[in-house]
């Protein structure tokens, strides 16, 4: 068995070295004091092997690769993404203005192509 246990009992640790009883426990320690001494409780408790130090510090230092790749597709000029969608939408128009009997527009796409 590789599962960590409980820095504190026999049961399966959960997160930060504890078990979920005894992580909320810790939780339920460390919101009750004040803010500014909830650093201190944390470090005297790791100090004292209660509690394993978190690796990420914070979610803000949480790699975010996702993101990164989200935002680069995000910036990128969506004029190529807005042609490749136009033209099926376009030719799709046009069946069903053939199936209705209504003439397609065809002056917008005859001025596009530009006729010799
Ligand atoms: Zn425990």
């Amino acid at each position: 068995m590789d599962e960590k246990k409980c820095l504190l009992c026999e049961n399966v640790e959960r997160s930060r070295g504890l078990c979920i009883t005894h992580y909320s426990r810790f939780a339920q320690a460390k919101n009750a004091l004040p803010k500014e001494k909830q650093a201190e409780f944390e470090q005297m408790l790791i100090a004292r092997k209660f509690l394993c130090p978190s690796r990420p510090r914070g979610p803000k230092v949480e790699r975010d690769e996702f993101a990164e790749v989200a935002a680069e597709i995000a910036g990128t000029p969506r004029d190529r993404e807005i042609d490749a969608n136009e033209e099926p939408t376009r030719k799709r128009v046009e069946r069903i203005h053939r199936k209705t009997g209504t003439p397609a527009p065809k002056s917008k796409s005859k001025s596009k192509k530009k006729p010799t």
